[in-house]
């Protein structure tokens, strides 16, 4: 369904999902005094601690889905792997952004690449797995290492392998294909840096992009973001235009995040898409004049778009779960605030657990550098730990 007009601060956003994206979207809705209802099975979650309603029902349920829209003006997601059909039951009622379609294509691996080739944007090489000589062949042609990924929900490294030699390609095989999930092949990219650019698109086809962010990773899940990304002018552009070409070409309505690799050569493969916001883009929230979570409200109310401005150079370190295993639940903040430039946000999750993104410190600075020294060393003092560089 299409929005008739635009929404005024008092309409209402659904939000599916409840989890720390959620949380953060609703805090900014509530900023401009737009109203939030959030679906979700956990009546503790993030989101629903900070919306003005919640509905506990699962993701899946197109009854609770049906009954969000009626409740809602307009309606969005906080993760994708939500059921595309419960989504569809909402969009027959109210209008959803980023489209069915959107959310259909980026759950899928290969439908994504397969969308992003037919958009002339240069993907990581791939092929489908459907047997086990598929494997092998791309073996052959590829070499080692090649990633073995499930197609569809996969996050943060699960549901993947690195092959590195011809013995691991059945097991890796064998692993995977027993859940039942098409699979997918990819060359394994030797990339001198993980970049991400966010492009927020309006249902009139206005864009605007945020500045890429360096991302470094740490068991799959992403650890750290700088911004700027310590790469030239001319890549970030080149980011930048990727991502406005991404979100035209899939005509996004809403956020779309792009997570490339730079190779050697300085050219940039995309690697996956998200169509919501997402962990590299939390800098904005003090590094830039307008936040991706307001841009997003922006779009959703149909609202002009802010064209996002860096003021500073900012430094993003998650918070994961071992944090509070290793302090026994209680990390020092107190030392971690005393640094300067210093912005925490926590997510209010009852159960810390390993890898579990618990919230995040933003630090804001006069250099990347120092950004990045006082973003670390903040986090080692809420961990109790020495610092480590
Ligand atoms: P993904 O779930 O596809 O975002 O992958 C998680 C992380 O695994 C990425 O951020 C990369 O660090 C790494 N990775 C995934 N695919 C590849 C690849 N084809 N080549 C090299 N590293 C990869």
């Amino acid at each position: 369904m299409k929005r008739e007009s635009l929404l005024n601060p008092g309409s209402t956003i659904g939000i599916i999902g409840g989890g720390q994206l959620g949380r953060m979207l609703a805090m900014a809705a509530r900023q401009m005094d737009y109203r939030t209802i959030v679906l979700d099975p956990d009546p503790r979650c993030p989101a629903g601690q900070v919306a003005d309603g919640q509905i506990v029902d699962a993701y899946a349920s197109r009854s609770a889905s049906r009954d969000l829209a009626r409740a809602v003006d307009v309606v969005t997601y906080e993760f994708e792997n939500v059921d595309a059909d419960s989504v569809s039951a909402a969009a027959e009622l109210k209008p959803v952004y980023p489209s069915t379609s959107v959310l259909r294509t980026t759950q899928h691996r290969l439908h994504e690449k397969n969308a992003l080739l037919k958009a002339g944007v240069p993907v990581t090489p791939f092929r489908p797995v459907k047997s086990l000589k598929d494997l092998r062949d791309a073996a052959t042609d590829f070499g080692y290492p090649m990633v073995l990924k499930t197609a569809t929900m996969g996050y943060d490294g699960k549901g993947q392998f690195i092959i590195t030699r011809d013995e691991d390609v059945e097991k890796s095989y064998d692993l995977l294909s027993r859940r039942d999930v098409e699979l997918i092949v990819e060359q394994f990219v030797a990339f001198t840096m993980e970049i991400s650019a966010i492009c927020a698109r309006t249902a009139e086809g206005q864009t605007a992009t945020f500045p890429p962010s360096e991302n470094i990773h740490r068991d799959h899940i992403l650890d750290i973001s700088i911004v700027p990304a310590r790469i030239s002018d001319d890549v970030a552009l080149s980011a930048r235009l990727l991502a406005t070409d991404i979100a035209e070409h899939l005509n996004v309505v809403g956020l779309i995040a792009v997570e490339m690799f730079v190779t050697k050569e300085n050219e940039l493969l995309v690697n996956e898409l998200a169509p919501r916001p997402h962990n590299s883009g939390h800098y904005t929230m003090d590094g830039c004049d307008t936040s991706q979570f307001e841009q997003l409200v922006r779009v959703l109310a149909g609202m002009p778009i802010a064209e996002p401005r860096l003021h500073s150079p900012t430094v993003m370190v998650n918070l994961l779960g071992e944090i509070w295993e290793d302090t026994g639940g209680d990390p020092d903040w107190e030392r971690a605030l005393e640094m300067p430039g210093v912005s925490l946000h926590l997510y209010g999750k009852a159960e810390p657990r390993v890898g579990r993104k618990m919230g995040h410190i933003n630090v804001v600075a006069d250099t990347v550098g120092d950004a990045l020294y006082i973003a670390t060393e903040a986090r080692n003092r809420a961990w109790r730990r020495s610092p480590d560089l």
